[in-house]
């Protein structure tokens, strides 16, 4: 609690007041130590890479190595800790943009032509599943034709949550990407049979930087930013988001969006 109490002098007479302002400030406290965490998560994310990157460059420029295949080893691992890098800055760029995003509403929504964006995001996403032997499905509704939702917002939506589903997959798996109407909502939902996640991690994978398994996420080329960047997505548009998962079966990500909502 913060106490804020002040006298006060009317004009001209004797007369005195206090003035007594009584906030509950622990809903400030606890953002001030979010931003505190994302801040130092973000130093420590960053930093890493970049020594990685100073001391194989080091090494490299030092002329202690002959032997070519080393050096060419050196220089991939340069390269995917320099991509490590862009793409943390692309998704830290993207949340601090949606975090000074308000909700959207019905009238600044765009309508999202569903076939359309899906056969787009699908061709993104084919190579990334053949080259796990994946088989990547989608399935649309005939009688969904259009979701109210910022375009770009779905597209980095849809690319995020099958990037994890092929991600977190074992070699050969499926997934499988499905849309359809559910009373006056739109459903989608986003199907693997891969690696799962523990109950006990389920309620935390929304949270900035928080991973099930921090090698295998790194490995992968995760930055632990993309379920939070989902999670931001669905709420400035007016939809809600759920998972389930059982460990070596699968996850499935259940998006809901209304398909006529009244502003607020
Ligand atoms: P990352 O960049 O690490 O993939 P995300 O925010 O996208 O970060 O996801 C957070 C964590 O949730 C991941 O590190 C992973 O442990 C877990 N996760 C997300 N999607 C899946 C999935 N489809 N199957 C299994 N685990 C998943």
């Amino acid at each position: 609690l913060s106490i804020y109490v002040k006298q006060i002098y009317y004009s001209n007479s004797i007369k005195t007041g206090f003035l007594i302002v009584i906030q509950d400030i622990t809903q400030i406290r606890k953002y001030e130590n979010l931003r505190k965490d994302f801040v130092a998560n973000v130093t420590h994310e960053l930093k890493t890479p970049i020594t990685s990157i100073k001391g194989f460059i080091e090494t490299l420029t030092s002329g202690g190595i002959e032997d070519e295949n080393i050096k060419i080893k050196f220089y991939n691992i340069i390269d995917s800790e320099t991509n490590r890098l862009i793409h943390l800055v692309e998704d830290i760029l993207t949340l601090s943009g949606l975090d000074s995003q308000t909700t959207i509403t019905q009238s600044e929504q765009e309508l999202v032509n569903v076939m359309a964006y899906m056969d787009s995001i699908y061709s993104l996403m084919e190579k990334l599943a053949e080259d796990k032997d994946i088989s990547l499905s989608i399935q649309i509704d005939e009688e969904l034709k259009e979701v109210p939702f910022n375009s770009n917002h779905f597209k980095q939506l849809m690319i995020n949550l099958i990037d994890n589903a092929i991600k977190y997959n074992k070699n050969g798996g499926c997934v499988i990407v499905k849309m359809y109407m559910k009373e006056s909502n739109a459903i989608i939902e986003v199907q693997d049979d891969g690696i799962g996640i523990p109950k006990r991690d389920l309620p935390r994978i929304f949270e900035r930087f928080y991973r099930v398994d921090k090698g295998r996420s790194r490995q992968a080329g995760g930055t632990g930013l993309g379920l939070a960047i989902v999670k931001h997505i669905v709420q400035v548009n007016n939809s809600t988001i759920r998972v389930e998962s059982i460990v070596d079966k699968g996850t499935t990500f259940f998006v809901e969006i209304p398909l006529n909502t009244e502003d607020a």
